[in-house]
């Protein structure tokens, strides 16, 4: 077991910054993808706008689960799959990112 600590740590100023790089990358295309995609529900651009609106109700989402789950059973940690990535402004349609194609999909209205 120290072997990995020791080898996690004389990684870890390789590791770290690629890491944020893929993150930063990742958001990039997410938003340039928003940019130029429009809500399948009422035709309005997503935009930067759109993916904030999904990060700060994701936020919210995550929040309550936690509190959910540390008041039922504190030892169990919960595996939660993102399930949106843009809301549209105008109707508040959840839309999800396609990572592959770089195409948002619509789920679902608010
Ligand atoms: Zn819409």
């Amino acid at each position: 077991m120290p072997v990995l600590a020791i080898g996690f740590l004389v990684t870890l100023p390789v590791l770290l910054p690629v890491v944020l790089a893929l993150l930063w990358l990742d958001r990039r295309r997410l938003l340039l993808a928003a940019a130029s995609s429009h809500c399948r529900f009422c035709g309005c651009v997503l935009g930067e706008d759109s993916v904030e609106l999904a990060n700060a109700k994701w936020a919210v989402i995550m929040a309550k689960r936690q509190d959910e789950s540390l008041r039922l059973i504190r030892r169990v940690k919960l595996r939660m799959v993102r399930n949106m990535d843009a809301i549209c402004p105008a109707c508040g349609a959840i839309h999800i990112f396609d990572r592959e194609s770089r195409i948002f999909h619509p789920l679902r209205k608010l």
